[in-house]
């Protein structure tokens, strides 16, 4: 049987077309099938209506090989989930008497009556097998059709779909067959805009180009992604023959050429975790002042940074002239370098300017003061973040 290429995801409960809980199950789930070369189709939410479910159940599995829906699966008559798949398979659902036992005996242990609403837990049509729940009630189904597609339903809660998506079903579809292999490449670039590099790298971001090449705006970066599905001559690919691999990395060697100055890590590679690993390779320790960040750069350099970080300060504003004399930004950096100590002291300052955040670096190393100014995008909180990450990369430029 061919490998599973094509899902589509339901996430199922009115609380999510309300705007009541947000749908994070989806995205999760996307991901995971994305990064093992599944084509993630579409992603719907829908409210709890058997018809509404029921159809897109029906919709979904004429375009998709695999659909997986979460929630709906709980005990009370608008978890209507179960009803829709056997609608759609037109089987009759009937409680398993195995799956009763354990739900029965999920009460008892806890010395709670059990709810004849409860009961519905139980049910399974003929074509389903259950997956088990080890942290609720609501198992999850599994269910083949006669064409080799595959319907998946588990619950609502992330905690108990999680595991049973990572230790049951996964498993499953790769012994199934699961997408297809697929090579990838992030590079995390900083200090030039979305649009920017999409000018630079022209028509290798076409829809049709093989590597495939996306950029991606994030709150700490703008990453642009390289991949191929490990096959030669993939039909319409323009190289013929060749790996993925080599593909892959032919255009990374390319859009490095173009923007390498902007490239500050590969793969998912954190600020807090670039510099740290930047600090080990010199064997040095950091120590920082902010002035007018409310603690944006302390937030970013946090937890990542464990004891690299030996001395961490926020200021409001900058201290008064000392003995008539203005406390510069390099005073605050060798002040803090000794107050560490540490190899290495930065002091960062931000000020609102027209709307956007200036901010100014200033880093004292064993290799001598560096200082520098830059303007974000934007003021408040979110200028804020962005002069802390403008720091960050000020500082690992010089620490490599
Ligand atoms: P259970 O019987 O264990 O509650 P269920 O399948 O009936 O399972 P729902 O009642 O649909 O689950 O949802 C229960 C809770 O799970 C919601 O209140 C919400 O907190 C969370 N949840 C549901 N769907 C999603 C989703 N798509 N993304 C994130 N959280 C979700």
């Amino acid at each position: 049987m061919d490998p599973v290429r094509t899902a589509e995801l339901l996430s199922i409960g009115t609380e999510l077309t309300v705007g009541e809980t947000r749908d994070t199950n989806a995205g999760d789930l996307a991901r995971d099938l994305t990064n093992r070369g599944v084509v993630v189709g579409r992603i719907s939410a829908l409210p709890d209506d058997l018809e509404a479910v029921t159809a897109a159940f029906a919709e979904a599995l004429g375009r998709a090989e695999l659909v997986v829906s979460t929630g709906g699966l709980g005990p009370t008559p608008d978890d209507l989930t179960r009803e829709a798949i056997a609608a759609l398979t037109g089987e009759m659902p009937t409680v398993d008497p195995e799956l009763e036992v354990w739900l029965r005996d999920l009460f008892e242990r806890r010395s709670l009556p059990f709810p004849e609403t409860n009961r519905k837990q139980a049910w399974l049509i003929p074509s389903a097998t259950a997956i088990p729940n080890e942290n609720g009630t609501a198992p999850g189904w599994y269910v083949e059709r006669p064409d080799g597609r595959i319907v998946v339903a588990l619950p609502g809660p992330p905690r108990e779909m999680r595991p049973m998506w990572d230790g049951w079903v996964l498993p499953r579809l790769a012994e199934r067959g699961l997408g297809r292999p697929i090579t990838s490449v992030t590079l995390r670039l900083t200090g030039i805009g979305e649009s920017a590099i999409a000018a630079r790298l022209g028509s290798l971001l076409d829809a049709g180009s093989r590597p495939m090449v996306a950029t991606y705006a994030r709150a700490d970066a703008v990453d642009i992604r390289i991949w191929a599905h490990d096959e030669t001559a993939e039909p319409g690919s323009a190289s013929g023959t060749g790996s993925a691999a080599e593909g892959v990395a032919a255009v990374e060697r390319r859009i490095v050429d173009m923007l390498g100055d902007h490239v500050w890590a590969r793969g998912e590679t954190s600020w807090p975790a670039a510099l740290a690993a930047a600090l080990d390779a010199r064997g040095w320790r950091l120590a920082a002042v902010e002035v007018g960040l409310r603690g944006a750069l302390l937030a970013l350099l946090g937890e990542g940074l464990a004891d690299r970080l030996a001395f961490g300060e926020t200021l409001v504003a900058r201290p008064e002239p000392h003995d008539g004399h203005r406390v510069t930004l390099e005073h605050l950096a060798a002040r803090v370098r000794e107050l560490g100590p540490a190899e290495v002291g930065i002091a960062v300052e931000a000020r609102e300017r027209g709307g956007d955040t200036a901010v100014t670096v200033a880093v004292v190393t064993p290799d001598g003061t560096h200082r520098e100014t830059r303007v974000v995008f934007l003021g408040g909180s979110l200028g804020r973040g962005r002069a802390a990450i403008a720091a960050a990369a000020i500082l690992l430029a010089r620490l490599r």
